[in-house]
C-alpha cells in the first residue's frame, strides 16, 4: 500500500506473506535496506566516541531519506526492527539531527510538514497553510497532528524551528507502533523565535530569525489560531499532539485545550501513563506495597514529566479510593532545583506545584528529602545526572524491602544512576526502570532486565483508540486506562526479570491492546463520534495501517 491507501484496508501483521493475487510486498527492498542499515549499526558499535556521532547520524538520514523515497520499505523496515532502529528514528539520535537539523535534513527540512509563522500568522492564513498540505501532500486529509514550537527539544533546550525533528520522528513512531497511516499524520511546528543566539543566527537557519519576544496574550492567541484551523480543515476529531513545549506554556495550554480539542501533551500526559504502567505491575514485585495508595513518592524533577506523574498518579489513586483531592496529593513529594516543595517554600511555587506544597517540614537537597520522608519509591525526573547517589539508594534499601528507583532522565548520560548502580547499591533489592535503555545486569546469581519507561509504548495506542472512536476528547481517565492496559501486558517471566514493561518488539500488539480499551470506554461515555462497531477489537485491528496492504 502507498501511504494513501484507505486506512480501512485489513492490517496484517508485518512479515506475514499476503494473499496471491494482492500486491507483491516490499519484502526485498526490506531485507535489503535492513542488510545496509545493519552495516552502519555494526560500525556504530566498533566506533570510537568521536566517530559514532557522524554515523549514528548517517543512519538516521539514511532512514529519514528511505521514509519520503519509499515510504512502504521505510515503515515495513523501522515495524520488524523496532528495537534496533528506534533510537534513530526518535531518541536519542533525534536530537542530535535537531540541533543541527538544516545540514542534517536537507531537502526534507524544508519540505516536511508544516512551518508557521507565529508571528505574521492569522487563523485565516493558517487555514490555507492547512489546506494546500491537506490537497497536495496529504492522502485526503489528516488524522494525527505533532505540534512544537521547538522551545524545550528533549532535554537540548530551546532549538527554536530546528524542533520540527520532534514531530517527523514522533509520527514515524505513531506509524510504526500504532498503525496510523502515514499519508494522514501532519508534523507542525508554530515558530516563535528562538532564544539561542548561536541556532538562531546561523546562515543555514529557516525559522524565523527573532527571539521569542512574544507576549503570553499574542503566543495564546496563536495557539488558539492553530487549533481552530486545524479543526476547520481536518475535522472535529483531528488527533493534536502538544510536544516538546516550554513548561511555562505546556501546562497553561493543557488546560485551556483539553475539554475544547481531541488532543493530549505527551510530555506531561504519555510520560505519566507509561510511568504509571510501571509502577502498577510492580506492585506484582513488591510485597509489602499493595496498591499505589500505599506509596511514599519522593520526586526529583517537578517540571512537565515530574508533575504529570505526579498528577496521574493522584488521578489514580482518587479513582481506587474514592478520596478526596488533598489526601490523594498527601503522599506524594518534589523536590525541584531549589529542594523540597513544600508549604514553607517563600519562592512564588509555580501554578502546577501548589497540590505538592505540604507541611512536613523543609529539605534542601534529595538526600535530605529521602531522610525526611522515607518513601517506598523516588522518581529521577531532574534531567540531573548522577543524583541518586549511593548514600540515596542505600537509605531507600535500608527502609523498605523493594524500593522503587525510578532514573527517568534522558539522554542517558542524565540519568540519575545508572541499572548497575541502583542493582548494586541495593544488593539487588530495588525495582528499577529507566527512560533510556540499559543492558542487563547480573547480581547475586540473577540477570536483571531493567524496563524502559519508553512513551512509545503508550502513546500510539492511546492515539489510535482516539481515532477509532471519533473521540471528541482525550482526559487523564485516559491515561489511566492506558497505564493499566500497559501493566498487563507484562507477562510473568518479564517481572520474575525485575523488568515492568512488555518487550519493545511487542508494541504494536500493545498499541492494538491499549486502543481496544480507549476506544471501548469512549463508546461507554458517549464520546464517541463514530458509530460502534460490534467488535472494537477488531475495529482496532482494521484501521491499522501496514505497508503491506
Ligand atoms: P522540565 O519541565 O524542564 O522540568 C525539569 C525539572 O527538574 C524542574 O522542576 C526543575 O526544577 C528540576 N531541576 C532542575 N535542576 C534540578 C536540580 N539540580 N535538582 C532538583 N531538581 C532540578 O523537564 P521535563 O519535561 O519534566 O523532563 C525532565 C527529564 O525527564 C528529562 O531528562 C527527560 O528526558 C525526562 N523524561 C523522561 C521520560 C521517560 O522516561 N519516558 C519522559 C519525559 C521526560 P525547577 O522547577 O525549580 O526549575
Ligand atoms: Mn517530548
Amino acid at each position: 500500500a502507498s501511504p494513501s491507501a484507505p486506512s480501512s484496508s485489513p492490517a496484517r501483521a508485518l512479515g506475514e506473506v499476503p494473499p496471491a493475487g494482492s500486491r507483491i510486498p516490499p519484502t526485498v527492498q526490506v531485507e535489503t535496506a535492513w542488510k545496509r542499515a545493519q552495516t552502519l549499526l555494526n560500525a556504530i558499535d566498533r566506533a570510537s566516541p568521536e566517530e559514532k556521532g557522524d554515523l549514528e547520524l548517517t543512519l538516521y538520514q539514511n532512514l529519514q531519506t528511505l521514509s519520503y523515497t519509499s515510504p512502504d520499505t521505510f515503515y515495513a523496515l523501522i515495524t520488524a526492527h523496532l528495537p534496533a532502529l528506534m533510537p534513530f528514528v526518535y531518541t536519542p539520535v533525534v536530537g542530535a539531527a535537531c540541533v543541527n537539523w538544516y545540514e542534517v535534513a536537507g531537502h526534507a527540512a524544508i519540505n516536511t510538514g508544516v512551518f508557521v509563522d507565529g508571528f505574521s500568522s492569522d487563523k485565516a492564513s493558517i487555514k490555507k497553510q492547512l489546506e494546500d498540505y491537506r490537497d497536495n501532500k496529504s492522502a485526503g486529509g489528516v488524522d494525527a497532528i505533532v505540534v512544537t514550537d521547538g522551545e524545550r527539544i528533549l532535554g537540548l533546550g530551546d532549538l527554536g524551528a530546528n524542533g520540527m525533528g520532534i514531530p517527523c520522528g514522533k509520527l514515524h513512531l505513531y506509524t510504526a507502533c500504532g498503525g496510523v497511516n502515514p499519508g494522514k499524520c501532519l508534523p507542525v511546528t508554530l515558530d516563535c523565535g528562538c532564544n539561542v543566539d548561536e541556532i538562531r543566527e546561523k546562515d543555514t537557519y529557516a525559522g524565523v530569525k527573532r527571539k521569542r519576544d512574544m507576549s503570553v496574550e499574542q503566543f495564546d492567541k496563536l495557539v488558539q489560531n492553530f487549533m481552530e484551523a486545524s479543526m476547520e480543515v481536518f475535522g472535529r476529531e483531528v488527533l493534536i499532539q502538544f510536544e516538546d513545549f516550554g513548561n511555562g506554556n505546556a501546562f497553561r495550554v493543557l488546560e485551556d485545550w483539553q475539554p475544547k480539542a481531541t488532543c493530549f501533551n505527551d510530555d506531561i500526559q504519555g510520560t505519566a501513563s507509561v510511568v504509571l504502567g510501571g509502577l502498577i505491575a510492580s506492585l506484582r514485585l513488591t510485597p509489602e506495597v499493595a496498591s499505589l495508595k500505599d506509596h511514599k513518592f519522593v520526586f526529583l524533577g517537578a517540571g512537565e514529566a515530574g508533575v504529570g506523574i505526579a498528577n496521574l498518579i493522584a488521578y489514580a489513586i482518587r479513582a481506587e479510593t474514592g478520596c478526596s483531592d488533598e489526601e490523594s496529593y498527601k503522599n506524594i513529594h518534589l523536590v525541584d532545583s531549589k529542594g523540597l516543595v513544600s508549604k514553607s517554600r517563600t519562592d512564588d511555587l509555580a501554578h502546577h506545584k501548589l497540590p505538592y506544597a505540604h507541611d512536613v517540614g523543609e529539605a534542601k537537597t534529595l538526600e535530605e528529602a529521602v531522610q525526611l520522608i522515607k518513601p517506598t519509591a523516588i522518581v529521577g525526573v531532574s534531567a540531573q545526572p548522577q543524583t541518586f547517589t549511593e548514600s540515596v539508594i542505600k537509605h531507600m534499601a535500608k527502609t523498605n524491602k523493594n524500593p522503587i528507583v525510578f532514573a527517568l532522565s534522558n539522554p542517558t548520560s542524565k540519568a540519575e544512576c545508572t541499572a548497575e548502580q541502583a542493582y548494586k547499591w541495593s544488593d539487588g533489592n530495588c525495582v528499577f526502570a529507566s527512560g533510556s535503555p540499559f543492558a542487563p545486569v547480573e547480581i547475586a546469581g540473577k540477570t536483571k532486565i531493567p524496563g524502559q519507561g519508553n512513551n512509545a509504548y503508550v502513546f500510539p495506542g492511546i492515539g489510535l483508540g482516539a481515532l477509532t472512536a471519533g473521540s471528541s476528547s482525550v482526559s487523564d481517565n485516559d491515561m489511566y486506562i492506558a497505564a493499566k492496559s500497559l501493566s498487563e501486558t507484562v507477562g510473568q517471566d518479564r517481572l520474575d526479570a525485575g523488568c515492568l514493561y512488555p518487550p519493545l518488539g511487542d508494541i504494536r500488539d500493545v498499541s492494538k491492546k491499549i486502543a481496544t480499551d480507549i476506544a471501548t470506554k469512549a463508546w461507554e461515555d458517549g464520546i464517541a463520534r463514530h458509530p460502534k462497531p460490534a467488535d472494537v477489537s477488531k475495529a482496532v485491528e482494521e484501521r491499522m495501517w501496514s505497508p503491506f496492504d
